[in-house]
């Protein structure tokens, strides 16, 4: 937009001819200490190549681009010759608005004005216009913006069930492009979507746009009534003519069409081509892009042929132009790489696009450099930007988050990415196809030979699914799409692995987002095949693997008898690197920043993949310590697990309980088997995640059975209902996109909203109890009215099933609860505190975060004084309390948890034996003296510390 003020116009001037003109215009800059001296000749060299007379009476002179030398900021004067002046080509010009660009933002002042010049009479009032202000204002004013509508703003082949999610698919979509935000998300859920016939859909909002766009979300596999769901985000009247259009094809019958036809083509259909119309694309190679010059060179071959032709950017927001205006011609602001679009309809038009393509391709009177010839070998933009770090300080505690326990001292092994270099255009297209294909089936082989060499389980599974990836016929298509569009293989897959990879990281859901990682892993293979990119090999001796992030392949090649611990920059919890490290029993310590990756390979390392943290060279005297460590600790796991169907009771007498977290009732008998005393945390959401549909009553009173059957009738079994929404999605239960999906719809809040299903989970755990002991518990309850809520559907269910051994608590996993425990205690049975959760919202950090999630650290002073709140409250009504977070099985924490009086301790059944050995070590006496001193500390750094001191 032009920024133009009093000072930039001068008006009623007078010239005795076209080069007096020029030279006050020159002279105006000059004053203005936009350009220097050499600028004035510069303006009448440009002349010497063409006129710059625009039309409507104004001309704009520039200089050549050899000038830019003399222009000391960029600008405009506007001069005003109300008699007007005969222009060197015989044009009459009233208005001169001369430019000084340093670079190509003369192509904005120029589409700016045309958008300006091309409304009717403006021209005229220009001429006679009495005031800078009148100008200014004629010139400033802004076109409306342009709506966005573009490869990026479609979504062909949503796995949509209905018109509301695909209405909410396009909405996120264009909140993820910058176009709006979450309020606008927001307001389209809340809307009915309007018909517009023929099975397409409208919503529309107003509400926080940023940028107009429209979105358009059809399909896949195919709906009733509903072809496509349009998402229109409104911002001045710019969409106006975009939405006129779209009636047009509708009255003209063509809309369901369009959820049929390709990304490119309901573009072209909406952009005002007709389907008809035959296309020719060809992109700009001028360096300046389509300035005035070349513009009008373009409108001279257009006006030469007998048809219309039009044109348009292909990835430009706009409707095809007339090609025979300069004006529009110019205001598509076409730069040097951008691909026009020419379309014309009728007898000739092959012939007559091919003029076009051919002009465009000649420079169009510029001398230029064929794209195909000059474009560099550039590093793909899936380079990994991670040189200029310093790696972390030797001998110093690096602290990460914990993905897989054990410890482990070894070299490293730093795999880094190699670089991929290509081409990013090629003109043989069959060629680059037939590459591209070849590469393909290349990875597709290597695939099948890894996944036989798979150590099976997880590896085997993630590996067979990017062999589906790898076939996905859709990629393939998207990728010789961009090879049509005159792309290299390398270039053209990539762009549509990103492509893909950006839609599935646009999920809300974390776990589908993080399918991302395994397309650009698919998407790098065959790359790297194409590249013929050489993997780093690794040693032949033990080491520890550093990377960025460890791909399903990379783990899948790895000689796990010699990877004796992984350490990765990206990744949080879910990552796959952290799910595959654990099914391989490798201790693993994820997203430890880039740092890690400046890292030499051959250095030596320690890490400790139970506190998350790594150490590299360590001193020898650090090195002797956790040398002793791993020895010490495979005795104490040998002796826990000798005494792991003792009793946890401190050396003053003090008994703890110590149960086992079950997500699988199925693996209630190997928790007892390894010495729990009950279940302290069944996540039944399991049990419904493992079903395509909500399990009827039959089906969870056997899976209840199963872990009741397995305890006895001794034995508690604390079951949680079921914890879906945020972290935790339900297939068959879906929620609607939200912004904070942990601050949104989940646990109690969720189920409370579909009553039936929780009563039937309630009725099926009172059942299958019978007389042996249940503790039901309610997931992310906020205060006593939520926990009323549910409580009373399970005293409904009790009027009707008898259970004699029951108890109703909730879980304290909000930092609300914890603080109003002395309002709930009187109405549960027991708390059971979710450290998990408690600790991301008490901290503010997500607890998968690949960055921050180390820092999500429940032994943080704020989380220990709630569970401090907890306990107290509890106890003073007789109530108990369990903690069943990650925080129980830590073996630093567990003296501390003691010592705030918390009764009850549930972990992974693998560490239940651990947990009870360590609290055979305490005194009751001294862990509260210890849990004492560590409230008092300010950070859970310093409690870490304090507590390694010891
Ligand atoms: C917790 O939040 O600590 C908890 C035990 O629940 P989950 O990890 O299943 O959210
Ligand atoms: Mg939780």
């Amino acid at each position: 937009m032009l920024t133009l003020t009093q000072d930039s116009v001068s008006l009623g001037r007078t010239a005795s001819d076209w080069r007096d003109a020029l030279d006050q215009a020159g002279q105006s800059l000059c004053e203005a200490g936009l350009a220097e001296d050499g600028y004035r000749q510069a303006l009448f060299d440009r002349e010497s190549q063409s006129s710059t007379f625009l039309g409507n009476g104004i001309a704009i002179p520039h200089g050549t681009p050899d000038s830019r030398q003399f222009v000391k900021k960029t600008g405009v004067r506007v001069l005003q010759f109300p008699d007007g002046v005969t222009w060197h080509d015989g044009a009459h010009v009233t208005l001169v608005i001369t430019i000084a660009a340093q670079s190509d933002e003369h192509l904005d002042i120029l589409r700016a004005l045309t958008h300006v010049l091309d409304r009717d009479g403006v021209a005229d009032q220009l001429s006679r216009a009495g005031n800078a202000e009148e100008v200014i204002n004629l010139l400033s004013r802004s076109p409306a913006p342009p709506t966005k509508l573009d490869e990026e703003t479609l979504m062909v082949g949503v796995p949509a069930r209905d018109r509301l999610e695909l209405a909410t698919a396009a909405a996120a979509r264009l909140r993820q492009l910058g176009c709006a935000d979450e309020m606008f998300v927001t307001d389209i859920l809340d809307q009915t979507p309007v018909s517009l016939g023929q099975k397409l859909w409208l919503v529309r909002s107003r509400h926080g746009v940023k940028q107009p766009a429209l979105g358009f979300a059809t399909p896949q596999p195919a709906l009733n009534e509903t072809a496509g769901v349009f998402c229109l985000a409104e911002l001045g009247d710019g969409h106006v003519s975009l939405m006129e259009r779209l009636i047009g094809l509708l009255e003209d019958g063509k809309g369901e069409e369009l959820a049929r036809v390709s990304p490119q083509q309901i573009l072209a259909r909406l952009s005002g081509e007709s389907s008809d119309a035959e296309t020719a694309k060809v992109r700009v190679r001028n360096a300046h892009g389509l300035h005035a010059r070349p513009a009008k060179q373009l409108v001279q071959v257009a006006r030469e042929q007998a048809l219309d032709i039009k044109v348009r950017l292909m990835e430009g927001e706009q409707p095809a132009v007339s090609a025979t205006s300069l004006t529009k011609v110019i205001g598509l602001g076409a730069r040097r790489g951008q691909m026009l679009v020419f379309s014309a309809q009728g007898q000739g038009a092959s012939a007559a696009l091919e003029a076009m393509v051919n002009a465009v391709r000649d420079g169009l009177g510029e001398v230029v450099t064929p794209l195909d010839d000059t474009a560099a070998a550039r590093p793909s933009r899936n380079k990994t930007k991670y040189t200029q770090v310093e790696p972390p300080a030797a001998d110093t505690a690096l602290v990460a988050v914990s993905a897989s326990p054990g410890m482990a001292i070894a070299p490293l092994f730093v795999m880094r990415l190699p670089d991929f270099k290509y081409e990013e255009y090629a003109s043989d297209q069959a060629g680059e196809r037939a590459r591209l294909e070849t590469a393909i089936g290349q990875a597709h082989h290597q695939l099948e030979t890894l996944i036989d060499q798979a150590p099976g389980g997880e590896v085997a599974e993630i590996l067979s699914m990017h062999e589906e990836m790898v076939q996905d016929p859709e990629l393939k298509e998207a990728a010789f799409e961009a090879i049509s569009e005159g792309l290299s293989a390398e270039a053209g897959w990539w762009k549509a692995i990103d492509t893909s990879a950006r839609a599935q990281e646009a999920l809300a859901d974390r776990l589908l987002a993080e399918r991302a990682a395994d397309l650009r892993d698919v998407g790098r293979r065959v790359l790297g095949i194409l590249c013929g990119a050489e993997m780093p090999q690794p040693p032949e001796h033990p080491y520890i693997l550093v990377m960025e992030d460890v791909g399903p392949s990379d783990v899948a090649q790895l000689d796990t008898s010699k990877v004796k611990g992984l350490l990765t920059a990206k990744g949080g919890a879910t990552s796959h690197s952290a799910i595959l490290a654990r099914a391989l029993g490798i201790p693993a310590v994820v997203g430890a920043g880039d740092t890690v990756l400046a890292l030499k390979s051959g250095i030596e390392m320690i890490l400790d993949g139970e506190r998350g943290r790594v150490i590299p060279e360590p001193s020898q005297e650090r090195r002797d310590r956790a040398e002793l460590s791993i020895k010490e600790r495979e005795q104490r796991v040998k002796e826990a697990f000798d005494a792991r169907f003792e009793d946890a009771t401190t050396q003053d007498g003090h008994r703890i309980e110590v149960c086992a977290n079950l997500g699988n009732t199925a693996h209630a008998a190997d928790a007892v088997e390894r010495g729990a005393e009950g279940v302290g945390l069944l996540r039944t959401e399991f049990v419904f995640m493992a079903h395509p549909d909500a399990p009827d009553l039959e089906t969870q009173i056997s899976e209840y059975s199963e872990a009741f059957d397995a305890l006895g009738t001794t034995r508690p079994l604390v079951a949680r209902t079921l914890d879906v929404g945020g972290d935790k999605p339900l297939d068959y239960w879906p929620v609607p996109q939200e912004d904070n999906p942990f601050l949104g719809l989940r646990g109690i809040r969720l189920a409370l909203t579909k009553p039936d299903i929780l009563e039937t989970q309630i009725r099926a755990l009172l059942m299958a109890a019978g007389d042996r002991p249940l503790r039901i518990m309610f997931p992310m309850v906020k205060d006593v009215a939520e926990f009323h809520a549910a409580k009373a559907i399970v005293d409904r269910v009790r009027e009707d099933v008898q259970a004699s051994d029951v108890q109703v608590g909730v879980m304290i996993e909000i930092p609300s609860c914890a603080l109003l425990a002395p309002s709930l205690a009187p109405h549960v049975d027991f708390f059971s505190i979710g450290t998990n959760d408690l600790t991301q919202y008490t901290l503010a950090i997500d607890r998968g975060h690949s960055q921050l999630s180390s820092q999500a650290d429940g032994l943080h002073p704020a989380v220990l004084r709630l569970i401090k709140m907890t306990v107290d409250a509890a106890h003073a009504e007789g109530r108990w309390v369990g903690v069943c977070g990650e925080l129980a099985s830590d073996a630093q924490a567990v003296p501390v948890l003691v010592g705030l009086g918390v009764d009850e301790l549930s972990v992974a059944a693998r560490q239940v034996a651990l947990v009870k050995s360590r609290v055979r070590e305490l005194t009751l006496a001294d862990s509260k003296t210890l849990a004492n001193q560590m409230l008092a500390l300010p950070t859970s750094t310093a409690v870490r510390d304090a507590l390694e001191a010891l």
